[in-house]
C-alpha cells in the first residue's frame, strides 16, 4: 500500500522511488521528472542559450518522453528551437509502426520531424545487413549502433543543429559501462562522463535523461498519455545488453539504489580515466581515408562495417 505523497503531503502516492524512499503522487512525480531533467541539463552544461536542438526520436517511450519534456521545460526561456530526427534502420514490421507513432506525436506537440534511412545513407538496411554480414560475431546491435551514430551526425548537420539530444537513461549508462568493461575497452569508459563531448564541427551530444531510471520514464510516459511503441526490435536479443539489463534489474530489486550507486561510480571512473590519459590515442583525431569523417583510426568504423558487409 502506498502512503500520502512525501512532497505535497496532500494527495495519495502512486509511485514509490525506492532509491530515495520517497512516495509521490502523480503530479509531484511528473514534476520531479521534469525537474530532474532540467537539473541534469544545467549540472553538465548540456544546452546553451539559443542553441538549436535535434532530438533523436525512435518511437519508444524514452525518446518520445524526452521530446515532450524538452519542449515543455525549454518553452519557458523560449530561446531554443527543437527538431525531431528519426533514423529508419530498415527493419520490416517494426520500424514502420514506430515511424507512424513518431509522426503523430510530433504533429500533436507541433515539432518538425525529419527522417533519415540507413538505406539512403549507407546503401543497406538492417534487414539486408543481417543477410550480408560475414558471421554472427558481427552482432546486429554493433552494426546498427555504428550506423546510428553516423546517421545522427549527418541528420544533425542537415538540420543545422548545435546539439543532438538522445534519450539514454541511467540503466543504459550502467549497461554500457559493463559492455565496455567486459570487452576490455577501458578507453571507452573514459568517454562516458556526462559532460557533453564537443566535436570539431561544434556539435554537442547530450543525454538529458542520464540520471533517470528507465522505470521512471515508463511511468512518466504512461501517466502523461504518451503513446509509444511497446514492441521490441527483433534483433535485440543478440546483444549482451539484454543480459546486463536483467542482471541490474534483479540486483535493484534486492538492493534498492544499487543502480544509482553504480552510476556514480561509473562517472568517477570515467573522469579518472580521462584525467590519467590526456595523450591517449582516444583524443588524437584522424580523418578516415575512405569517407573523410573524423575517427580514431585510418578507416572509420562505418567504412569498416560497410566493407565487411560488401565482401562476404
Ligand atoms: Fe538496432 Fe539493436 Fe536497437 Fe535493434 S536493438 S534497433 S538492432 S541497436
Ligand atoms: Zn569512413
Amino acid at each position: 500500500m502506498l502512503y500520502t505523497c512525501s512532497k505535497c503531503k496532500i494527495n495519495s502516492g502512486v509511485f514509490k522511488r525506492s532509491y530515495s524512499g520517497e512516495t509521490l503522487c502523480k503530479s509531484c512525480f511528473l514534476l520531479s521528472i521534469e525537474n530532474k531533467t532540467l537539473h541534469t541539463i544545467s549540472k553538465y552544461s548540456m544546452i546553451g542559450y539559443g542553441e538549436r536542438i535535434a532530438v533523436g526520436v525512435s518511437g519508444g517511450k524514452d525518446s518520445l518522453t524526452l521530446l515532450s519534456i524538452l519542449k515543455k521545460i525549454l518553452k519557458k526561456n523560449n530561446s531554443n528551437d527543437i527538431i525531431a530526427i528519426t533514423v529508419d534502420e530498415g527493419i520490416e514490421n517494426y520500424r514502420d509502426e514506430s515511424i507512424l507513432i513518431v509522426k503523430n506525436h510530433c504533429d500533436a506537440i507541433n515539432i518538425p520531424l525529419k527522417i533519415f534511412s540507413y538505406h539512403d545513407l549507407f546503401g543497406t538496411s538492417m534487414d539486408e545487413a543481417m543477410f550480408q554480414r560475414p558471421s554472427k560475431k558481427l552482432s546486429s546491435c554493433s552494426i546498427c549502433g555504428t550506423f546510428r551514430r553516423r546517421a545522427l551526425d549527418i541528420a544533425a548537420k542537415s538540420v543545422s543543429a548545435d546539439v543532438v539530444a538522445t534519450a539514454h537513461n541511467l540503466d543504459d549508462h550502467i549497461q554500457t559501462f559493463m559492455i565496455n568493461l567486459f570487452s576490455g575497452d577501458v578507453d571507452r569508459i573514459g568517454w562516458m562522463y556526462p559532460t557533453p563531448i564537443e566535436y570539431d564541427t561544434g556539435l554537442k551530444k547530450i543525454k538529458p535523461f542520464l540520471e533517470l531510471y528507465e522505470n521512471e520514464i515508463v511511468f512518466y510516459a504512461f501517466h502523461s498519455g504518451i503513446e509509444f511503441q511497446a514492441e521490441q526490435c527483433p534483433y535485440m536479443n543478440e546483444s549482451i545488453r539484454s543480459d546486463f539489463r536483467k542482471f541490474f534489474n534483479e540486483l535493484e530489486k534486492a538492493h534498492p539504489g544499487i543502480k544509482y550507486n553504480c552510476y556514480n561510480a561509473v562517472n568517477k571512473l570515467s573522469k579518472m580515466i580521462q584525467n590519467s590519459r590526456p595523450t591517449s590515442p582516444l583524443y588524437l583525431k584522424k580523418v578516415c581515408s575512405k569517407c573523410g569523417n573524423m575517427c580514431n583510426n585510418e578507416v572509420c568504423s562505418v567504412c569498416k562495417t560497410i566493407f565487411l558487409l560488401e565482401t562476404k
